[in-house]
């Protein structure tokens, strides 16, 4: 079975659009939380997503504009995007997201937003928090977002190999245990602002990266409209 994992769409339509696009033909969407913040279309996102029937977790800007953390572990212009995003959220929009799970596994794979360890909180993006991301899963497999930074640890013989993903970028699936992210559709912090994205091949056992352009400047402009910050607004051209 084909499958577009996504993580970090950030109400971003018009990225998400694109990355579905590249990505098809799929069979099954499963998304790795931050469905929601930043972006100016989060109850479109969201009716996206059910549309498409996606499976998956919730993230840390999921739970605050569900008023389920406190906006103040957030910086100032993370806090506006969420307190703006919680006022936007009508009440299917609101019940979907609230019934997503913080951890969600599938044959082999573990879905988590941050990490098996703090699925909300916490950054996988260096080798020691791999290493020690890989004794809080007991699937082969972990998927994981919240860096926005398309990035694979794989454990090969007590060591912990980094691979960074670009466009393209294929990876076979073997018996060595992985943790694989597959980058942030709505807001890339990788230096490309191009969306991102992942197919992850359940009968080849492979998966594979995607990078693709999409109308940056439509999205700024709704960001704009709705009074979002404008340091959010000047980052999607940057992908920092
Ligand atoms: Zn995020």
């Amino acid at each position: 079975m084909r499958i577009a994992v996504l993580s970090d769409i950030h109400g971003n339509l018009p990225a998400l659009e694109a990355v579905l696009s590249a990505l098809e033909p799929f069979e099954a969407l499963w998304q790795l939380g931050d469905i929601v913040g930043y972006g100016p279309q989060p109850s479109e996102v969201v009716a996206r997503l059910r549309k498409e029937s996606a499976g998956g977790v919730c993230g840390n800007h999921d739970a605050a504009a569900l008023g389920r953390i406190e906006s103040s572990w957030f910086n100032e212009d993370a806090r506006s995007a969420v307190q703006w995003t919680a006022t936007q959220l009508e009440d299917g929009t609101r019940e979907w997201l609230a019934a997503l799970p913080e951890r969600a596994t599938d044959g082999p794979f573990t879905l988590v937003h941050g990490s098996p360890r703090d699925p909300i909180w916490e950054y996988v993006y260096s080798a020691p928090v791999a290493r020690a991301s890989f004794l809080a899963f007991s699937t082969p497999y972990c998927l994981v977002g919240h860096t926005h930074v398309p990035l694979v640890f794989r454990e090969d013989d007590g060591l912990v190999e980094t691979l960074s993903p670009s466009d393209g970028s294929r990876l076979e699936l073997d018996e060595r245990r992985a943790i694989l992210n597959p980058g942030s559709v709505g807001q890339p912090r990788d230096g490309d602002p191009r969306a991102c994205g992942m197919l992850l091949d359940t009968t080849t056992m492979t998966v594979e990266w995607r990078r693709v352009d999409y109308e940056i400047a439509t999205t700024q402009e709704r960001m704009r409209t709705v009074n979002l910050p404008p340091r959010l607004v000047e980052r999607l051209s940057q992908g920092l």
